[in-house]
């Protein structure tokens, strides 16, 4: 388990317009960001006792700082993490127009303004490039919240011309108080350009969906989720983490009318959730609270793992320090001294896989069987080497290479005679690649007509034998008793969105999911 409090950051948007005083000095471990409010300022609507504001950070990035560093620095730890099993959140907080979109999905204009989404999708496929010893899987979901109503982004049907039109996404609460989504579609990823159309997929959506009359831009939450797993090949232990992307609403208050110098907290919210993001917040800063009020919000509720809870979580403020939103600024700095008051206990999410660990035993069975098969001679193969029967073990050979699946097995069974033709079929299609890539000039090689070969049988040895068939009768008793367990579970299973880690990588976690979604 790693206790850690949530990281803060902070993200200053490039102006070219007369900013107030501010001043970033680094500390040990973080830095301090210095706000300084003019004299003039303070008459009107910002409490005119105090004039300088200082607040900690892990790291501020100024106006000049590059997409790229924001995601070293901020976005790829939490990442490792992830692939390493660990459920990580990165969310951007502060007033419409301070840069929150513009840092999680980047700016349309140039490649090189790719934001953390993007930029993740592709350190993730490019890490697991380099574990060809591991395989992994990648699934994405997007959400919008607005006004406590869900919506699936990753509606395939294009047809949405407003927010409405998106299918909608309940939270629904089971008998043990867990919350699930229900409707909210999950895609598979195969690679990062797979990834990126469900990206684009989403980002447009959110795009048709958003018109001046709903703001949905300014007044909406949107959550990208990437879940991800890692195995090793071979093993039956799934390290499974999620990572979520959140662009939260804007969090710009609206001043109430008539009042002078009045503190920034009697102000209003535009955004009831926010409001309710910032009750959890306090609940959880502070000590000796024992009920936090999660379940108030639906923003809250699907981020319950990352607040406080099973998560390592990041945020980042992002402001503006034109003079005109100074007042803002300081608003979003302080909730975020609050935030990283708060404590999150992430637990490695590793499991072991019954279902992998049952074709795992099988799969050594049946390779324990042959071997006594060969080693004890005790069967004497008959069957003829048809061309039909060589055709058909050519197949499997092809079948086998095309398997994209890097724990595929092939298995032709005890006798040798098979497995030498397997041997012959791999080097007939090794040399046919090799002149495919040479040259067609070449007549390619004709004399690959199987040759039959005897085979010194080693010596029956009843021993070894012996040992191996009791192997064999222990890990039968291991299937029959996991697939019993895996049959009880059936009954009693559910899959919860904000507290399970298991993505949807196993036909019940796509039954379930998408059935809501018919
Ligand atoms: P928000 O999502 O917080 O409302 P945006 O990300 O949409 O704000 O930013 C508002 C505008 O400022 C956009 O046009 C965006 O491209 C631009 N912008 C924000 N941050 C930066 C930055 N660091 N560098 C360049 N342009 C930025
Ligand atoms: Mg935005």
């Amino acid at each position: 388990m790693v206790k850690q409090t949530i990281q803060i950051f902070c993200r200053i948007k490039p102006t070219k317009s007369k900013t107030s005083v501010y001043e970033i000095n680094p500390v040990e471990d973080g830095a301090h960001l210095s706000v300084m409010i003019p004299k003039e300022a303070t008459d009107g609507y910002i409490n005119n006792k105090k004039e300088d504001f200082r607040f900690r950070f892990r790291q501020i990035f100024d106006q000049t700082a590059k997409q790229e560093d924001v995601f070293a620095l901020v976005a790829r730890p939490v990442i490792d993490n992830v692939i390493s099993g660990y459920n990580g959140t990165i969310f951007a907080y502060g007033q419409t127009g301070s840069g929150k979109t513009f840092t999680i999905t980047g700016g349309p204009e140039r490649f090189s303004d790719r934001g953390i989404i993007p930029r993740s999708l592709s350190y993730i496929f490019q890490q697991f490039g380099q574990h060809a010893d591991q395989s992994h899987t990648v699934h994405v979901s997007y959400l919008e919240i607005y006004n406590e109503n869900g919506y699936d982004l990753l509606d395939p049907k294009h047809e949405a011309a407003k927010l409405e039109d998106l299918p909608k996404v309940l939270l629904m609460e089971d008998e043990d108080q867990n919350m699930h989504l229900k409707n909210l579609s999950v895609h598979a990823a195969q690679n990062e350009e797979e990834a990126l159309n469900l990206l684009f997929l989403g980002d447009t959506n959110r795009m048709i969906a958003e018109t001046p009359m709903n703001q949905a831009s300014t007044r909406s939450h949107c959550i990208f989720t990437v879940h991800v797993t890692s195995k090793e090949i071979g093993s039956a232990t799934v390290r499974k983490a999620k990572l979520h992307l959140v662009d939260l609403a804007g969090s710009e208050r609206v001043a109430k009318t008539n009042v002078n110098g009045l503190l920034l907290t009697e102000a209003k919210y535009i955004n009831l959730s926010l409001h309710y993001l910032e009750q959890v917040i306090v609940a959880l800063s502070e000590k000796h609270r024992s009920h936090i009020p999660y379940r108030n919000s639906m923003m809250t509720s699907v981020l319950r793992d990352s607040l406080g809870g099973n998560c390592m979580t990041t945020m980042i403020a992002t402001c503006s320090v034109d003079k005109r939103n100074i007042e803002e600024t300081i608003s979003t700095c302080r909730f975020s001294q609050r935030v990283a008051l708060i404590k999150n206990d992430a637990r490695l999410n590793e499991e072991l896989d019954p279902r992998l660990l049952i074709n795992q035993l099988r799969a050594e069975n049946l390779q324990l069987r042959n071997q006594i098969t060969i080693q004890s001679g005790s069967e004497q193969f008959t069957e003829l080497l048809t061309a039909e029967l060589i055709a058909k073990l050519t197949e499997q050979v092809k079948n086998y290479l095309a398997d994209t699946d890097n724990e595929a097995t092939l298995n032709v069974g005890a006798d040798m005679r098979k497995i030498d033709q397997c041997y012959r079929a791999f080097k007939k299609l090794h040399l046919e690649l090799q002149e495919q890539v040479k040259t067609a000039s070449t007549t390619p090689n004709k004399n690959s007509q199987p040759i039959y070969i005897t085979h010194d049988i080693s010596p029956y040895d009843s021993k070894e034998v012996k040992e191996l068939k009791e192997i064999i009768k222990l890990r039968d008793n291991e299937i029959s008793i996991l697939v019993n367990m895996l049959k009880k579970e059936k009954k009693t299973e559910y899959r919860p969105f904000s507290e399970s880690t298991t993505p949807p990588t196993d036909s019940s976690f796509s039954a379930n999911d998408r059935a809501g979604n018919q």
